[in-house]
């Protein structure tokens, strides 16, 4: 006799789990298609186990071929049930299983011969077979066991190989989470074959994957029915590529003013107000919540976006009303078309620089994003990928410009410029990718990487023989937010055993907005013997006095008044460089591009220059190459 203590209520707490996944809306994206087929599954499982169990309990009752068919049948929902907590795993790490034909037919073959070993059964009897005396197992009937550990050691090989991807570390667990839970329930299913206690394993590992991926909330803005942002980028992701789309895009006017004025708590109920208005108003679409007042309407390419236009330049005339709430608010309208654009980023991004643009749009025109928008958004993504792949796998160049004594004219240091490349292969200039990296937060390790790298070089060579005295390396702001830059510099140096002297570290002015974290930074820092530069002088808005609290050893005069200045001399920079030298600074002049400037320079009292008459920024081996050999030449 099977018992059904397990089964019964495992069916039930899973038609639950249907009612209410069906209630709430959900983004038609893969994993969620698998995981409602997975429901479907259990439910089909768990009924066939209840059902062929009642039937082989009074196989006197019933026809053979009936009992046949009821657990020919649930052996094969079994398998496909496995099958599916597998793709699973697949979904959760974003692989497509429908091509690369190759590696899905080593989970394929297994597969099918379970298959053939089942629905043959009735003739071999190999999983199970039907006799005077009843239902039995048959010999393979263990392979099934071998079938549900192969795909759950593959979920595991899985997961294993995505270990060190950082935003996956929870969904991993997540994985390892249900698939241990199968696990546990094959053993138990050996040990206890009569209780039937796969499906409550399978519903525990149902209701894993439903806490850590698919709770329908994961994907809804607070409150709301529209979609959040999540979703949005893992639909795109989605779709890109495969299918066209419109997307009608508007932001509320001036929206942190806005919330401001009105509240963060009233904006959020209006906010919410707005999701549940869209879902319900174009039912047809879908509508997403992409924060800070920012709503996506998305549909097929014969979207009408001018009628949806006008149904909400109506809908904002009134205001967003709820018992506690009463929002006059404006928008402004952006339509963007997928065209041929196949990366969600490039997409996304778009959306941002165009709502950026519309925001001030008074009139709730719509603006639509032409090529050239695209262009430049796409290119923005392009670069962040070269910048993430070049920092994430060591990759930054580093190059060197020569600085030169204004005296004498030979090298007396060089400045360290990070370089990285493109798909191609091309160098993308620092000016497109440093904004990127402070934004992004990848300026740490860009900046570390430069630095360890520098070090390796002075280690690596004889720089003195080269004549030279320091290398610059260019610090960002944003690295000084972090507190233990100077433990993070000085640890990269010792492990090079370099000297902090050799290493001068240019800051721009920028770097001093605040000035008590920073004369803190700069002062820890000198502490460690390092000494500092101040770049791009004359860049933006220069102040004097305060460079009086910092303790500089050098100010680097930015190409933009080196230039002005020698297009038209005047008294300022010369009276300017004189300031400096009483001020106990030596100064650089950057920029330097003919013998003229340079001359112009070293009259006004530069201590040092560097620009292109000299050299380029260059690969480390090139300078090398030009430096090393001059210097042993002259030797
Ligand atoms: P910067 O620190 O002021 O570097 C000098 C820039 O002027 C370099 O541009 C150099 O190639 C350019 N330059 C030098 N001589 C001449 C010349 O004669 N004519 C002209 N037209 N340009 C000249 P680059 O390498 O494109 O770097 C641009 C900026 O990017 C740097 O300005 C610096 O602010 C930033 N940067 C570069 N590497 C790093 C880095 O490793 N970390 C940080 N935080 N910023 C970096
Ligand atoms: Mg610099
Ligand atoms: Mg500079």
């Amino acid at each position: 006799m099977w018992n059904y203590s397990f089964a019964i209520p495992s069916l039930l707490v899973i038609l639950l789990y249907a009612l209410y996944y069906f209630y709430l809306p959900r983004i038609p994206i893969k994993m969620n298609r698998t995981f409602l087929r997975l429901l479907l599954l259990q439910c089909a499982v768990t009924s066939l186990d209840i059902v062929s169990g009642l039937a082989d309990d009074h196989y006197t009752a019933f026809p053979i071929v009936l009992l046949y068919l009821l657990n020919g049948a649930y052996f094969i929902f079994f398998i496909i049930r496995a099958l599916h907590f597998y793709f699973f795993t697949l979904n959760v790490f974003k692989i497509d299983y429908t091509d690369g034909q190759k590696r899905s037919l080593f989970v394929k073959i297994p597969i099918i011969i379970s298959f053939l070993i089942v629905l043959s059964s009735p003739i071999t009897h190999a999983i199970f077979y039907v006799d005077d005396t009843g239902y039995h197992e048959g010999p393979f009937y263990f392979y099934l066991n071998f079938v549900q550990w192969f795909l759950i050691l593959g979920s595991y090989v899985v997961s294993y190989h995505l270990r060190d991807v950082p935003k996956r570390r929870r969904d991993i667990k997540g994985v390892y989470f249900y698939n241990t839970v199968l696990l546990a329930g094959t053993v138990l299913r050996i040990l206890y074959p009569r209780h039937l206690l796969m499906d409550t394993f399978s519903l525990i590992a149902i209701t894993i994957i439903y806490l850590s991926f698919e709770n329908p909330d994961f994907y809804l803005e607070a409150r709301s029915y529209a979609f959040n942002s999540r979703a949005l980028k893992e639909y795109l992701d989605e779709i890109n590529g495969k299918k066209k789309y419109k997307i009608m895009a508007f932001i509320i006017h001036n929206y942190s003013e806005v919330r401001e004025i009105y509240g963060g708590r009233q904006m959020d109920s209006g906010i919410s107000i707005m999701g549940t208005y869209l879902y319900h108003t174009f039912k047809k679409y879908k509508v997403f919540y992409f924060r800070s007042g920012r709503f996506v309407i998305l549909g097929d390419e014969n979207m009408d976006v001018e009628k949806v236009h006008s149904i909400l330049v109506k809908r904002f005339m009134s205001p967003w009303k709820s018992n506690d709430t009463e929002l006059y608010l404006e928008a402004g309208y952006a339509v963007i078309d997928s065209g041929k654009y196949s990366s969600s980023d490039a997409v996304l991004n778009m959306i941002i620089s165009t709502l950026e643009v519309v925001e001030k749009n008074e009139d709730g025109s719509i603006n639509y994003v032409d090529s050239k928008i695209m262009e430049e958004a796409a290119k923005g993504t392009e670069i962040k990928k070269s910048l993430e792949y070049a920092v994430d796998n060591n990759k930054v160049e580093v190059f060197l410009q020569p600085v030169m004594d204004a005296l004498t004219g030979k090298l007396v240091g060089a400045e360290a410029l990070a370089r990285i490349r493109d798909n191609n292969g091309k160098l993308v200039p620092p000016g497109l990718f440093i904004p990127i990296a402070e934004k992004n937060g990848k300026i740490n390790q860009l900046g570390e990487q430069v630095f360890a790298k520098t070090c390796r070089f002075i280690k690596d060579n004889d720089i003195r023989k080269m004549g030279m005295r320091w290398i610059n390396v260019n610090l960002s702001p944003v690295q000084f937010m972090r507190s233990d830059l100077d433990q993070r510099l000085l640890s990269i140096l010792k492990k090079y055993d370099i000297p902090p002297e050799i290493i001068h570290l240019e800051v721009t002015e920028d770097a001093m907005g605040e000035e008590g974290l920073m004369e803190k930074q700069i002062g820890n820092i000198k502490e460690k013997g390092f000494s500092f530069v101040l770049d791009d002088f004359g860049k933006g808005y220069s102040n004097i006095s305060r460079l009086k609290k910092y303790p500089f050893i050098n100010i680097k005069l930015d190409l933009s008044i080196v230039w002005d200045y020698c297009k038209e001399p005047d008294v300022i920079l010369p009276n300017l460089v004189d300031t400096f030298e009483r001020m106990g600074f030596s100064v650089t002049a950057e920029g330097i591009e003919d013998e003229k400037m340079a001359e112009a320079m070293v009259d006004i009292g530069c201590d040092y220059l560097q620009g292109y008459y000299y050299s380029m920024p260059i690969p480390m081996d090139e300078f090398v190459e030009k430096y090393g050999r001059i210097e042993k030449d002259t030797e």
